[in-house]
């Protein structure tokens, strides 16, 4: 029987057993939660029968947008021909076959072996192994420390905490565990100043040498950074950040790793984020987009120079999840590869849907509380700030974009706000009409927002 919100007290029961994830489950249980009942294409429907315009893909994720008989199919059919079963004890299965190689047919040049795990977090805690397996077997036994950035997000898990720059994060918990440092971040709209792009670009890519210099190049195993920060606020690098970089991590032998999880499978208009900006990392997380969120999957894919060795020297790499390459979740993610393929749909974000985004977000620009939008494909950010010209916050920092959110909600729109920055990741495959609306919403809220403020 198909339950409705009309029959049960969802919000009662869901404060009664239930602890969420990144949530304050104390003021939650007194506001009530949102009960989101059912979703197609860019839509989602609550409980109570309100319809929002999904801007934020559920959690970066849903890139096919909802409802895709495809997926739904693929999931019942390798349900109804094997569940489960894991690639230990050397065994593997169909569906885990033919998604490594899917997903290599994709892969920049070089980048030819994927390990499978269940989430991002479990992805760059694998990287994080990997990497220092790696250095072990090239007998440098001190080149240890990861290299990462403040605001990055790299996952829960205690590496991915870690390896993350959320200092919210770390108070909880004593992170981050030893051996990680963590650089500035290249968030030009809080730091470039009068500087050029390309100079701001040189400058933070500059910050990454500092820092191998001071702890010694013999220490440093690994650079780790999202090639678009998403959680910290979409920031993107000026474009020969990730150039400057590459060559710097080349100059002193530190490995790349690229956590794609949100940029992969193309919400940058490329497959990867590391072709947009034109660099190739040695290890790439992935998870999100690989199966459009309809199922957890993620996975490591590893530069071939670097598989050889851990390959071919490495005997048992003591490491791996129950769920590494789940092959319901790995049919899922082939029809979802195929979709994105068949549909031409990561052209599309490049060629059109992503640069119409652009236009319509500089629409925005004229507006009070507007200091800056910018977007590469379908990833973007609005910050809201109480003078565009010196660019000072209003108020303290975060109650103006949480503000801002709320007011979206009511417009019938999702949207995400990190601190007073809005964000903005809708589903792929949102049309041109959608993206109207998508934004005619967010000027309604930002609308309501300054009335609220009384600017
Ligand atoms: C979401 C995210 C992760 C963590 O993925 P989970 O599947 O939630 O563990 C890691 N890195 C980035 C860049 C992310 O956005």
């Amino acid at each position: 029987m198909k339950k409705t919100s009309g029959d049960i007290d969802w919000r009662h029961l869901d404060a009664s057993h239930h602890l969420h994830p990144f949530t304050d489950n104390k003021a939650l249980r007194l506001t009530g939660v949102r009960v989101i009942e059912k979703a197609e294409g860019v839509y989602l429907w609550d409980g109570d029968g309100n319809r929002y315009l999904d801007g934020f893909a559920g959690l970066w994720c849903v890139n096919v947008g909802y409802g895709r008989k495809e997926l739904i199919e693929a999931a019942a059919a390798q349900m109804q021909q094997l569940p489960y079963y894991n690639l230990f004890f050397k065994t593997t299965t169909m569906p885990a076959i033919e998604l490594a190689q899917a997903i290599c047919e994709l892969t920049p040049p070089g980048l030819n072996q994927v390990f499978f795990t269940g989430s991002g977090s479990e992805a760059n805690d694998t990287v994080f192994r990997m990497v220092r397996r790696y250095w072990d077997l090239r007998g440098q036994k001190k080149k240890k420390v990861f290299i990462a950035r403040k605001n990055a997000y790299h996952g829960s898990t205690v590496a991915g905490a870690s390896l993350g720059g959320m200092r919210y994060m770390h108070e909880q918990g004593d992170l981050p565990i030893p051996g990680i440092e963590h650089i500035e971040q290249p968030y030009a709209f809080e730091l470039a100043g009068d500087l050029s792009s390309e100079a701001f670009g040189r400058l933070a890519a500059g910050w990454l040498e500092q820092k191998i210099l001071e702890l010694g190049p013999e220490h440093v195993a690994a650079f780790i950074g999202e090639p678009i920060q998403g959680a910290g606020g979409v920031i993107i690098p000026p474009l020969n950040y990730w150039s400057e970089v590459e060559k710097i991590c080349r100059k002193y032998d530190v490995l790349i790793c690229a956590d794609e999880v949100i940029c992969g499978f193309g919400r940058l208009g490329h497959w990867f984020g590391c072709q947009h900006f034109g660099f190739t990392p040695d290890f790439m997380s992935i998870a999100k987009g690989l199966s459009s969120g309809y199922l957890p999957i993620g996975g490591v894919v590893v530069r071939d120079e670097v598989a050889e060795l851990l390959v071919e020297q490495g005997g048992e790499f003591n490491h791996g999840f129950t769920y590494s390459g789940h092959p319901v979740c790995a049919a899922v993610a082939l029809a979802n590869l195929r979709i994105l393929r068949e549909e031409r749909i990561v052209e599309t974000v490049r060629k059109q849907s992503g640069p119409y985004l652009s236009r319509k977000l500089a629409e925005l620009v004229d507006h009070p509380l507007v200091g800056e939008v910018r977007n590469i494909g379908l990833i973007g950010a609005i910050e809201l700030v109480a003078d565009k010209h010196t660019r000072k916050r209003c108020g303290k920092l975060g109650d103006t974009g949480s503000l801002c959110r709320d007011m979206a909600l009511r417009e019938g729109l999702i949207l995400r706000a990190t601190g007073d920055t809005m964000l903005l990741s809708p589903p792929l495959i949102i049309s041109g009409a959608e993206i109207d609306e998508l934004v005619a919403k967010t000027r309604l809220a930002l609308d309501a927002t300054a009335a609220q403020l009384g600017l």
